[in-house]
Parts: structure tokens; sequence; C-alpha cells
């Protein structure tokens, strides 16, 4: 069977966007508001030639609750438990908020190898974004857009060992 590879990060950061970049616009719903993705999404993605299973995941974007088990969905968990990898996607142009940290930390405590991806990198506005990005713990970023498709050459050579 195919690799699985999981997409996690806070709402409105690109997730879906990625998803779509990957696997195709018809599978997962892309949106301005937060919350939208409401369900797990999989799709086959194709990078290169390169083929895998993508969990696109909306697990962090219910914030009725004040503490990160209480906003995480079991889909989301259960869906980094079985990935190969996670690409864990922050906004770089926001900056890090201390979701991003909470997810961070939570990430750190599985199993699952963890590829940082900085999106909407394009031009230049991403730039400190990127660069503070890299205090999250989990090494290099890939500066990304998943908009313009920036970023697909180093993503697959990060993914290249794990699957
Ligand atoms: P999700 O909530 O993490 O799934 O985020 P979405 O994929 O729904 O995207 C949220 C918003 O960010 C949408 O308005 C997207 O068009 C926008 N977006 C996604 N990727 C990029 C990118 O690479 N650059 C820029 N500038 N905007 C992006
Ligand atoms: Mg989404």
């Amino acid at each position: 069977s195919l690799p699985v590879v999981a997409i996690i990060g806070r709402p409105n950061v690109g997730k879906s966007t990625l998803f779509n970049r990957l696997v195709g616009k018809k599978v997962a719903l892309v949106d301005d508001r937060p919350g939208v993705t409401r369900d797990r999404r999989e799709g086959d993605a194709n990078l290169s030639g390169m083929n895998f299973r993508l969990v696109d995941t909306a697990g962090f974007e219910e914030d009725d609750a004040a503490t990160l088990p209480g906003r995480m969905r079991a889909q989301t968990q259960a869906a980094v438990a079985g990935a190969d990898v996670a690409l864990f996607v922050i906004d770089s142009r926001a900056g890090l908020v201390p979701l991003d940290q909470e997810i961070a930390r939570w990430l750190r405590g599985t199993n699952t190898p963890v590829i940082l991806i900085a999106n909407k990198a394009e031009g230049r506005a991403g730039d400190s974004g990127v660069y503070e990005s890299f205090s999250l713990g989990f090494g290099e970023p890939i500066p990304f857009s998943a908009e313009h498709g920036e970023g697909l050459a180093d993503l697959f050579d990060e993914l290249m060992p794990h699957l």
C-alpha cells in the first residue's frame, strides 16, 4: 500500500491548498474561513513521480475548548499516528502564534517524523516568518508557496527518505 503523509497545522495556514496542489482540486475544500475543512480528507498524491496517500486534517480547527486536547479531534491524532511522515504547515506571513507552538510540542511527543513547511513564502513577505519557524525545533523549514507551487522540489527531497 502507499506510504501515508498527513498535513498538520492550525487553521488558515494553507493545508487544504497544499493538499489540492498535490492531489487535485476536487477533493479538499478550501475556504478563507477557518474551520471549513470539517472532515479529514484523503487522496492519492503525486509529486514528481513519487506517489503517496495524503491526508488533510482539520483537528485543530475547533477552538471551543481552552486546551489543546480539547481542540484536537481524534481523527487528527489518528492521522498522525498512522502516517509515515507529517507535514507541519505554518503561515510565514502571519508568523508564529501560540497554537503553532502547542502543535509543535504535541508533534514532538509522537513518533512520526515531521517536515516543517513555511507556507505563504512567495515574494519576501514571509522571510522573517521562515526564519522564526526554526525555533519550532524541527530543523530547517522549507520555504513554500502552496498557492504558487514554490518549494515542491525541496519537499520532494525531504519526503524521499521517509517514503
Ligand atoms: P487551511 O485552513 O490550513 O486548510 O488553509 P486553506 O488552504 O484553506 O488556505 C487559507 C487561506 O490561505 C486561503 O485564502 C488560501 O488562498 C491562502 N493560501 C494558501 N496557501 C497560500 C500561499 O502559498 N500563499 C498565500 N499568499 N496564500 C495562501
Ligand atoms: Mg483546510
